[in-house]
């Protein structure tokens, strides 16, 4: 079983902190549509023949930019070349683009997942990001994804916006748990360089939170939505039971996927495969049908951390079993020592075969992950 990630490498403005890839120039919108589904076939046997498709995630950029029959000709073009059994079929989308008309469309074509990019219910910091929403659409989307006959609804929100204290950030999460959305991501903003936050910060004109701040906003936000009945399964997700998003629990887990698009990464089991992060350079390639991408071969050492590294921010935790199986490493004689002092300060527990982040430890799970790398 696998999934497959779509990547729309469009956006209507440019978010002050985004560096994913995308372009604010959408006159190649529809021959990118073209490109994406001639790349769809051509890499049909990526994941194997006969595997089947459990999840399909539309991301970017702005997916919910393309119209009704840009979607429908990449689903067409799925369910004719790949073996589908769906569990998930998920589309991002930003408040502005969900009128109640588009909500329909994306209802007809058979979405039954909603991943909304809110990010704030504050005018002045969605301002202050450049989203190209206000509070006010924020607010109403829940409810018009709802009337169209929407149950699977998750919502990004954004924390570590530098305040004088966290009374933005808990009217913030006080809303979005009061709209009740099944599933809720939430990310700390973060200073790339390359983006409009990242020149500022580097002339001075905007200081950033400080880590302590972001730190205390991400207790704040565990405590809310752990009281308001959310599990935190992942470190920056949290869903009501049963409303775990199955497509990236399927990444986090080690299950292969297909990445079709500019920029999009493939995973097979072995090796990891990223597509050319150039709108213009991926058409070119495939209007003469060559993929334009780059090819990581992992050594035992890559998968193991990179296992690590994911499995350890999810509830699940890290399988130490798998790991002696599957590559006859055992991480409690390797790592003993690291081990036993994160149990001691409390932040890692040892649960069957599983090791996993206490909630203290989740603040800092890179770190601990780090410590356990071979
Ligand atoms: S809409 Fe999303 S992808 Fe586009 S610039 Fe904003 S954060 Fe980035």
């Amino acid at each position: 079983m696998a999934g497959i990630y779509i990547h729309i490498p469009f956006c209507k403005q440019a978010c002050h902190y985004c560096d994913f890839h995308f372009s604010t120039q959408t006159d190649l919108k529809s021959k990118m549509v073209e490109m994406i589904c001639k790349e769809l076939i051509i890499q049909k046997d990526y994941l194997g023949k006969d595997c089947i498709i459990k999840t399909v995630y539309f991301g970017g950029g702005t997916p919910s930019l393309l119209t009704k029959e840009e979607i429908a000709a990449i689903l067409q073009t799925i369910s004719l070349h790949y073996k589908l059994d769906l569990e998930e079929l998920t589309i991002e989308a930003n408040p502005d683009d969900l009128s109640p008309a588009k909500l329909q469309e994306l209802k007809a074509l058979k979405f039954d997942r909603l991943s909304i990019g809110i990010q704030s219910f504050h005018d002045e910091i969605l301002k202050f990001y450049n989203r190209s929403h206000n509070a006010e659409e924020s607010l109403k989307v829940i409810e018009n994804a709802r009337n169209a006959g929407f149950e699977k609804l998750s919502i990004d929100l954004m924390y570590g916006f530098p305040q004088a204290d966290h009374s933005l950030w808990k009217t913030d999460l006080q809303i979005a748990t009061s709209l009740e959305p099944g599933h809720i991501s939430s990310y700390c903003l973060t200073i790339e360089p390359g983006t409009a936050l990242g020149s500022w910060t580097q002339k001075g004109k905007f200081l950033p939170a400080s880590e302590d701040f972001s730190a205390d906003q991400f207790e704040i936000m565990q405590d809310h939505l752990e009281r308001a009945g959310y599990i935190q399964y992942e470190i920056s997700n949290f869903g009501k039971p049963n409303a775990f998003a199955v497509h990236n629990t399927n990444y986090w887990k080690g299950i292969p996927y297909l990445g079709i698009g500019p920029s999009a990464h493939s995973f097979d089991g072995k090796t990891r495969q990223h597509n050319i992060a150039n709108n213009a350079k991926y058409i070119k390639s495939l209007e003469m049908g060559e993929l334009n991408f780059e090819k990581d071969l992992l050594s035992r050492e890559d998968i193991i951390n990179e296992y690590i590294l994911t499995s350890l921010r999810t509830i699940w935790g890290t399988d130490l079993q798998k790991l002696e199986d599957q590559f006859d490493t055992s991480l409690l004689e390797l790592k003993k020592s690291v081990i036993n002092e994160f149990q001691e300060d409390r932040l890692l527990a040892l649960k069957n075969q599983y090791l996993v982040l206490t909630k203290e430890g989740k603040l800092l799970a890179d770190y601990i992950a780090g410590k356990l790398f071979l």
